[in-house]
């Protein structure tokens, strides 16, 4: 259970890159860092606008001398100071990543950064070596990893409770962008312009989430290869897709689908992550958190809640109320923050015993997001063609 003891020694100090004022992320990467005391906020350059960052920084009740006009300023001068930060988070649209997080490592900061990591396999393996090199963590941003009932079904494949896995059906479609909203919207706008988002929309944007999940339920899943079709339905997004569908085959016979879109009409997030094994299946939607779907064969469905005593004990380790009150989204990115603030202790410490089952989104996971957009539009920009997975 999480009750507000840190469980490190000291608060990591900690700066942000990006997220500034009236940006969709950068709230929650403050709140899940802050929540539990294992970061401190004490720089930053907020804003593609030196002013309104620093303002903003100011706002946040900041040293307005450590709110920078720009995050090649914050590294210098950050580095010169005794008690300069150890840890940058990254909230800037996609571009960015790759610049900002090597300047960061090469700086010697430990890096938390949205996803997906980079707009190539190249860059995010250029971060992976300068990382292990420099022994410092990178963590992505995979905020739905956080959440307790994907404990629950990792632990209910790991015992063999499904059987052998057969399936992995993925969905993220929202219906936010059905329209041109990118017109009048500027954190939409950049989503599908090349330049900054990357070789992909939705792909990256949204189907990397129940990626990343999938693997955290189906470690030993490895894909195989690969088929992908996308589409414009709003034109003047292509190249970039507003919707794509992902055939899966994995090493071993499973197989897995992944819809994800941003023109789904009417509809919320619809993330869905569903593992179908030989004796039954698991079901879990991002607007249902708390809850997990377990369904085996020839007895009655049934709905496991978090909290509840009848769960892995894992599944318990991040509980922070109690069952039957809901936990949400913010909660589930805290929950990865301790983490992220237990592996930089363990990498400054050298101490790798400490990572032993501590699970968390780091490079390898933002190296295999971008390697998986990287396939799909290969395959898709070839025509919806089988592409080996390398
Ligand atoms: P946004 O457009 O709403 O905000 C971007 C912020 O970054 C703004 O404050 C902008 O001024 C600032 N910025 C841009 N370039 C900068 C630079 N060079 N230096 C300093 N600040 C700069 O974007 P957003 O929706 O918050 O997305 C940011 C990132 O977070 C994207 O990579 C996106 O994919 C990711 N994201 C992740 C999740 C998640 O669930 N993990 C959710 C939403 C967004």
């Amino acid at each position: 259970m999480i009750d507000g003891i840190r469980l490190t020694k000291a608060p990591i100090r900690w700066g942000m890159v990006g997220g500034g004022r009236g940006s969709q992320i950068g709230y929650v990467h403050r709140s899940a860092a802050l929540r539990d005391g294992y970061f401190s906020l004490l720089a930053g350059a907020f804003d593609l606008d030196p002013d309104r960052g620093r303002a903003f920084g100011a706002d946040l009740g900041l040293d307005p001398g450590r709110c920078y006009p720009d995050w090649q300023a914050m590294f210098a001068a950050e580095a010169a100071r005794a008690d300069g930060i150890r840890c940058v988070t990254i909230a800037t649209p996609n571009n960015t990543h790759y610049p900002i997080t090597r300047a960061a490592l090469l700086a010697g900061l430990h890096v938390i950064c949205e996803k997906p990591l980079t707009f190539t396999t190249s860059e995010a393996l250029d971060l992976q070596a300068i990382a292990a090199d420099r022994g410092l963590v990178v963590g992505v941003a995979y905020g739905y990893s956080g959440h307790q009932m994907i404990e629950e079904a990792a632990r209910l494949v790991a015992d063999g409770t499904l059987g052998e896995i057969r399936i992995v059906n993925l969905q993220f479609a929202h219906g936010f962008h059905s329209a041109a909203v990118e017109h009048d919207n500027p954190a939409a706008r950049w989503r599908v312009d090349p330049a900054f988002a990357g070789p992909s929309y939705v792909l990256g944007d949204l189907a990397t989430h129940p990626l990343y999940v999938a693997q955290v339920i189906c470690p030993h899943l490895r894909i195989r290869r690969l088929l992908c079709t996308r589409q414009s339905f709003v034109s003047s997004r292509a190249p970039l897709e507003d919707n794509a569908t992902v055939l899966m085959e994995y090493e071993g016979g499973a197989v897995g689908t992944c819809w994800t879109s941003a023109v789904n009409a009417g509809a919320m997030h619809s993330q869905k992550v569903r593992i179908v094994g030989s004796k039954g299946s698991v079901e879990w939607w991002d607007e249902h958190p708390n809850q997990l779907r377990l369904e085996i064969q020839g007895e009655p469905a049934r709905v496991l809640d978090r909290g509840m005593t009848y769960l892995h004990p894992q599944s318990l380790a991040d509980d922070r109320i109690g069952a039957g009150h809901p936990e949400g989204l913010f909660d589930a990115w805290a929950n990865l923050h301790c983490r992220f603030a237990l592996a930089i202790e363990a990498h400054e410490d050298k101490d790798p015993a400490r990572l032993a089952g501590l699970r968390y989104p780091g490079i390898e996971a933002g190296v295999e997001g971008v390697r998986w957009v990287e396939h799909c539009v290969r395959s898709a920009d070839g025509g919806g063609v089988w592409v080996d997975y390398a």
